[in-house]
């Protein structure tokens, strides 16, 4: 299978014209259920592979990786973090994961709180929802922005495009100081969400996933869709892309966004430090005296 032709469906760079409904959440680039052995041995080569340039990327210490996940309710994201994820050192990780923001977080402005979870050179930092939260559901809920205690002459109708602007630049300055930064829109269709949430309440062991909260949400489907759409087409950037991940089959979900990662982390042309010739001479000398003893 060709990954460069596989991450490139996926990839949007340029969100001028893009439109989610030439997306199909059960997508699965002609892979069928046969090839899902061969889907599953990607995707293990895939941690493989991640874990190997995560130890160079650590090595090296000058590019830092950041993935932003978003996406509906059950589309997978904590799935899909545990999988991806599931074969790299965990002291060169950290997950963030970005709820309704507290008393403290409203009193600051919406990147306040995000931003001293950027990680840093050496490491890879995940985003399990994030600042994109602020055009998705504060979009849509007209009391949330509210609860932001905004100066009022600055709400005005252009705060979405403003949003927009703030979040490009934000992430231009990440990757023009070495931290890459890369997002995925896991998309699912809204016959699954019903199929994964009536799974959660027939499962006991699945009900603490459940929360009514989903299922009010989920009546702005249509709503959310023209958010999430939006949200694609102004902060796609060459240097921070979206992948839009169909989301209604696990397996692929999993392929897709662990040779994405592998991708990135590729695209850094990392090397381990090279030894100069004057710390050579010490390692030669630290080893006679090991030997020496
Ligand atoms: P799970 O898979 O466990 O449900 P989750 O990411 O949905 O994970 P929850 O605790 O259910 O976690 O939900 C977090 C909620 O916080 C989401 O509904 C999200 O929309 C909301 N949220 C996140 N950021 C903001 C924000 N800036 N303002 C308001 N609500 C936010
Ligand atoms: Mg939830």
């Amino acid at each position: 299978m060709k990954i460069d032709k596989l991450l490139k469906r996926y990839r949007i760079e340029h969100g001028k014209h893009f439109r989610l409904k030439d997306h199909d959440p059960a997508d699965t680039h002609g892979l069928g259920s046969e090839t899902k052995p061969q889907a599953k041995e990607l995707l293990a080569n895939g941690v493989k592979e991640l874990s190997r340039l995560q130890d160079i990327l650590a090595a090296q210490d000058r590019w830092g990786l950041l993935l932003i996940f978003q996406a509906m309710d059950a589309a997978g994201k904590d799935g899909t973090i545990k999988h991806v994820m599931s074969g790299v050192n965990p002291q060169g990780v950290q997950v963030s994961s970005f709820k309704a923001p507290s008393a403290e977080e409203l009193g600051h402005g919406y990147l306040w709180r995000c931003m001293e979870c950027v990680p840093g050179r050496g490491r890879i930092g995940i985003f399990n929802r994030s600042y994109y939260e602020e055009v998705l559901v504060v979009r849509l809920h007209p009391l949330l922005l509210e609860s932001q205690k905004l100066p009022r002459a600055l709400v005005t109708k252009h705060i979405w495009q403003e949003r927009f602007e703030d979040i490009n630049n934000f992430e231009h300055y990440l990757a023009r100081n070495g931290i890459a930064v890369v997002k995925f829109f896991l998309h699912l269709s809204k016959h699954e969400q019903k199929r994964r949430f009536l799974a959660r309440l027939d499962t006991p062991a699945k009900n603490w996933k459940f929360s009514v909260f989903d299922v009010k949400e989920r009546q702005f489907w249509n709503e959310y869709q023209e958010a999430y759409e939006d949200m694609i087409r102004h902060t796609a950037r060459e240097h921070a892309p979206w992948y839009v991940v169909p989301a209604d089959n696990k397996w692929f979900t999993r392929l897709v966004v662990s040779q994405a990662v592998v991708d990135a982390l590729k695209g850094m042309n990392l090397t381990y430090p090279k030894v100069t010739g004057a710390e050579q001479a010490a390692l030669t000398q630290a080893r006679q005296q090991l030997e020496n003893e």
